[in-house]
């Protein structure tokens, strides 16, 4: 059954809304063994049958890239968490979500499997995650206010 989830930062600036085509429980955790996501403690989740949508205000996401330089860490800019990466192929844009970093609460106290991409050249890494990773739409604009 399709799950519909929702988080956000820390300060609540970047909120985040998770399809999932099957339960949260049915969903693997991968804790990413590189010195980012180590140092953020991620645990990460991508359902590439599912849907990512990221809600900022303008200005309130930082993007940060290293290594390869192939995909964009999404960082909220007020409260510092890891939000999701982003990477692009194609025109076709791709995401892995951190449930760590938008506190999502189905995911609280779940073990997340330790994994290491070291070994791939830049082309193995695309590939890989146009496959893994799931679709994804990052919507910045300015919440609307009741007056
Ligand atoms: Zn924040």
């Amino acid at each position: 059954m399709a799950a519909e989830l929702e988080g956000a930062c820390h300060c609540g600036a970047v909120s985040v809304a998770l399809r999932l085509s099957g339960p949260p429980s049915a969903t693997a955790l991968r804790a990413c063994q590189c010195s980012f996501c180590r140092r953020h403690g991620a645990k990460t989740l991508a359902d590439p049958e599912g849907m990512l949508t990221i809600r900022a205000e303008p200005g309130t996401v930082r993007r940060y890239r290293f290594g390869l330089k192939t995909a964009d860490f999404l960082l909220c800019e007020g409260c510092g968490c890891y939000i999701a990466a982003i990477a692009e192929a194609g025109g076709e844009q791709r995401a892995t979500l951190n449930v760590a970093g938008v506190g999502l609460p189905e995911f609280s106290g779940r073990e997340a499997q330790p994994v290491s991409y070291d070994d791939e050249d830049t082309a193995d890494r695309m590939g890989r995650r146009m496959r893994n990773w799931m679709p994804v739409e990052v919507l910045e604009r300015r919440h609307a206010v009741a007056v």
